[in-house]
């Protein structure tokens, strides 16, 4: 993103914040907070100083995804309404799922709109490059509030290639217009698979729409990632991918255009 304003001088928390990226899906199931982990442990990779938020209360995924050491939330000392963000490979990392343990939310939108407005305001993230935020699915009441309390520089949205993914990408895509985020990327998950036997790549859901959508929205960027077997087992063991993959290399290329777009 291209923005360099501190993120919202505004709201405390995120005073020292430069850039806040927000991965979207229309979808549930793409692959979004795969992808908004990698690429928070990947932008890390290159050096940067980064947080990821976990803004989805109903089935937050951080928790699974990184195994941060379970010692419970703590308060800053120095700033006691504030909480101290767990760390992972030098990644800042916060969760409504650090505070449910487990329990499930049974509430309504607006309530857990202001919940997640709050955890992220009152989180010390203390001085960020990068801030990625794993948007809710869809374009309801969290990620509306979210686009609305928090200054975010670009949003980055992850799709499949089926066709009613498309039609959900658009969605999202008029959503972000309307708040004046503007989408930096298209993001097809799954684009094919690579077997042992060959080196051709199989589209096994099709040659996807994200070439429509960049010439009709005229998104600067697009990107592709495979199905990687090995990605979804190891995004099951709570550790980020690129930090174990051989293909976590190319990842991190991958996603070095993001954060430089
Ligand atoms: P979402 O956040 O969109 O609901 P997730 O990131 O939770 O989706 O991913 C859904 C499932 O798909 C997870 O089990 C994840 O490990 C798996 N997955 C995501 N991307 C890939 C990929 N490129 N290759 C293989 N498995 C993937």
């Amino acid at each position: 993103p291209k923005a360099t304003q501190a993120a919202q001088p505004e709201v405390e928390g995120l005073a020292d914040v430069k850039h806040i990226l927000a991965v979207s899906s229309c979808k549930g199931g793409v692959g979004k907070s795969t992808v908004a982990t990698n690429l928070a442990f990947s932008i890390s990779k290159l050096g940067k100083k980064v947080g990821i938020f976990d803004a989805d209360v109903y089935g937050p995924s951080l928790p699974t995804l990184v195994n941060t050491q379970d010692y419970g939330l703590r308060a800053d000392f120095d700033a006691p309404e504030k909480i101290i963000p767990h760390e992972y490979d030098g990644v800042k990392c916060m969760s409504y799922g650090f505070v449910s343990k487990g329990q499930r939310a049974i509430m309504r939108g607006p309530m857990v709109s202001g919940l997640v407005s709050q955890l992220i305001k009152n989180t010390n993230w203390g001085e960020l490059d990068y801030l990625v935020l794993d948007m809710p699915p869809g374009t309801g009441d969290i990620a509306i509030t979210l686009c609305q309390e928090i200054s975010i520089s670009a949003a980055l949205i992850v799709t499949t290639p089926q066709k009613l993914a498309y039609v959900d990408v658009i969605k999202g895509l008029e959503m972000f217009d309307s708040l004046k985020v503007p989408t930096v990327g298209i993001l097809e998950n799954m684009s094919y698979f690579t077997c042992d036997g060959c080196s051709k790549k199989h589209r096994i859901f099709g040659s996807g729409y994200t070439d429509q959508i960049i010439q009709q929205f005229g998104i600067k960027n697009s990107f592709e990632i495979p199905i990687l077997p090995e990605l979804s087992r190891l995004s099951d063991d709570g550790a980020p991918a690129v930090l174990a993959l051989p293909e976590g290399v190319e990842l991190v290329r991958r996603y070095k255009h993001i954060a430089e777009s």
